[in-house]
């Protein structure tokens, strides 16, 4: 061959190469570049509620995420560099690594992304017995006409999350008591027959104890069911709801905004109890986390929520 076919021929297929492999390598290279990532706390397991913080070189006009399919809202720091997100692992998710993926989406419209596995370790929760009456462990026909006329309630209050954060600071206990220990994530076999986990908090309130919100919010739901018994469920925004149950007196409607501190019913021993308490339930995108744990995480200051779908 001649020198210029030779020269030629090798320019070419050094072209080609690069043509099929540049796609592939920018992306590898240059979408995860400038983008960290921060989890706190470190150590996850099931029924944790985490800070997950993406830091970017560039600012960004989005971040969105998806852990475990569900999907992760992010809010910014002041500068459109820092954005913050509240998420958890269910209770009822078993120990072993799952994906969480970040498209960070910039100014100038192009994306950084970056995948990355989470270790869930097992949480150490016990098996225990409960006596409660029987109509709670088979209930009968009008009681599971109510129960289903109530998850139609609960289906519409959980549906929609505002997609602002409307927390202001750190998340609250709802009284000064401490809570009962261990209670959350237990597994309850209620009257030696039905198993289930415990997907909140208990504090032993006297009735008529004052229960405040643990943070600002949307209340999408306030009225008795079956197994709740007085209950009041608010909407903090990108997802992340607190539920209360048991109460004996509700003191604010469906819509109404609340700050948090603000008392929002008195507690009781309405619904499927062992006697008068405080049920405190932490709900992030369908998923129960551990409220005390909830409480320990420091929540940075809000300024522009994510524009996310
Ligand atoms: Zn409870």
């Amino acid at each position: 061959m001649l020198p210029f076919f030779r020269r030629t021929l090798s320019a070419v297929l050094a072209l080609g190469a690069a043509i099929a492999l540049s796609p592939r390598l920018v992306h590898a290279d240059d979408s995860a570049v400038g983008v960290s990532l921060a989890i706190s706390p470190a150590h996850l397991a099931n029924g944790s509620p985490c800070l997950i913080t993406v830091g970017l070189h560039e600012e960004a006009s989005t971040v969105t995420g998806k852990l475990q399919g569900h999907p992760v809202l992010f809010f910014s720091g002041t500068d459109h560099r820092r954005w913050f997100a509240i998420a958890g692992i269910d209770v009822e998710t078993a120990p072993g690594n799952y994906p969480l993926a970040i498209d960070a989406t910039l100014s100038d419209g192009t994306h950084r992304t970056l995948h990355q596995d989470i270790a869930v370790e097992e949480a150490p929760y016990e098996k225990v017995p409960l006596s409660v009456p029987d109509r709670f462990v088979e209930p009968n026909a009008a009681a599971l006409k109510k129960i289903a006329a109530d998850k139609i309630v609960k289906d519409k209050a959980f549906a929609d999350s505002a997609s602002k954060p409307a927390w202001t600071g750190n998340f609250l206990p709802p009284l000064h008591l401490a809570p009962q220990s261990d209670s959350f994530g237990n597994q309850r076999m209620f009257n030696g027959k039905l198993a289930s986990v415990h997907r909140g908090l208990d504090y032993r309130a006297k009735p008529s104890t004052p229960v405040a919100a643990i943070n600002s919010g949307r209340v999408v739901l306030a009225q008795p069911l079956y197994y709740e018994g007085g209950c009041v469920v608010i909407d903090h925004g990108l997802g992340l709801m607190s539920v209360y149950m048991h109460l004996s007196k509700i003191q604010v409607t469906v819509g109404r905004k609340v700050r948090r501190g603000q008392v929002i019913a008195l507690s009781g021993a309405t619904g499927r109890v062992t006697g008068p308490h405080l049920h405190l339930g932490v709900r992030w995108q369908g998923s129960y986390l551990d409220p005390a744990k909830l409480f320990q995480i420091s929540v940075p200051k809000t300024s522009v929520a994510s524009q996310n779908p």
